[in-house]
């Protein structure tokens, strides 16, 4: 039921995600109906709820919701109040604010977690916190530092911040970058679709283990814009 969650605002898309049951948990369902996709589709506000994903600039999209969807339940053991974890390919924003959500969880026990987006095109990451900051309920998290939007080129992680309870990557990598599976913390889960450009990509989630190793399932089938250099994106000339 992939592509055919279709809603005419945020509230009626989150609703087709439940009922196509892409979404089966209240924790991920509460956590998107708090952001708005409608504010971080900024190139096509009017497509904002269809179920495919929408040009952001600099030749990258905001992944489609069903994508967003997938892959929030599958670290959604990852993403409690408290948590700590990295978003690798930040584009838009938009899965970064609702980790971010999801990790500080309104400081339940006292316990604040703190998600980090990193992105390796500058214009892309200054649009991804203005659309932070005009999200009325995200906008509170971006000001306290719960949710931090940075330049950085995503296959070398985010060392400082590590070791992290759960990293998404949003784009397709060839291999593995080894720094994000070494800033995995124990019992943490990276969520990476592996593939060449063009190619059929596998989703991968990958848990490392109290004992240290590292175990991978391949989930599904998919197709996402390449890991790469930011030459190699914007060489392309594919700016959209
Ligand atoms: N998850 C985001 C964006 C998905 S598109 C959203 O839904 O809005 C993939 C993003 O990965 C693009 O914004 C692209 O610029 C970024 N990207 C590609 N290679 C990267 C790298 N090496 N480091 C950081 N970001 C990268």
């Amino acid at each position: 039921m992939s592509w055919r969650s279709h809603g005419k605002d945020n509230a009626s898309l989150v609703e087709a995600l439940r009922g196509n049951e892409i979404l089966r948990s209240a924790s991920v369902a509460n956590a998107m109906l708090l952001v708005d996709r409608g504010l971080y589709c900024t190139k096509d506000g009017g497509r904002a709820y269809v179920d495919a994903p929408q040009a952001i600039g600099a030749a990258a999209t905001i992944s489609a919701p069903h994508m967003h969807a997938y892959c929030l339940e599958l670290m959604r053991d990852h993403l409690k109040p408290g948590a700590r974890c990295l978003d690798v390919g930040s584009g838009s924003g938009y899965l970064t604010a609702i980790m971010a959500h999801m990790v500080d969880g309104g400081g339940v026990g006292g316990r604040r977690g703190k998600a980090t987006g990193i992105e390796h095109i500058p214009e892309l990451v200054e649009e991804s916190r203005r659309n932070a900051r005009r999200d009325p309920k995200t906008a509170p998290l971006l000001e306290s530092g719960a949710l931090e939007l940075l330049v950085g080129d995503g296959r070398l992680g985010h060392a400082v911040g590590g070791p992290y309870d759960c990293i998404h990557v949003g784009a397709a990598a060839s291999e593995v970058p080894a720094a994000l599976t070494e800033q995995l913390a124990e019992g943490g889960r990276l969520v990476v679709p592996v593939g060449q450009e063009g190619e059929t990509q596998n989703l991968c989630v990958i848990d490392r283990k109290g004992d240290g190793s590292l175990a991978t399932e391949e989930v599904m089938r998919v197709v996402y814009v390449p890991l790469c250099s930011k030459s190699h994106q914007l060489d392309k000339r594919r700016w959209m």
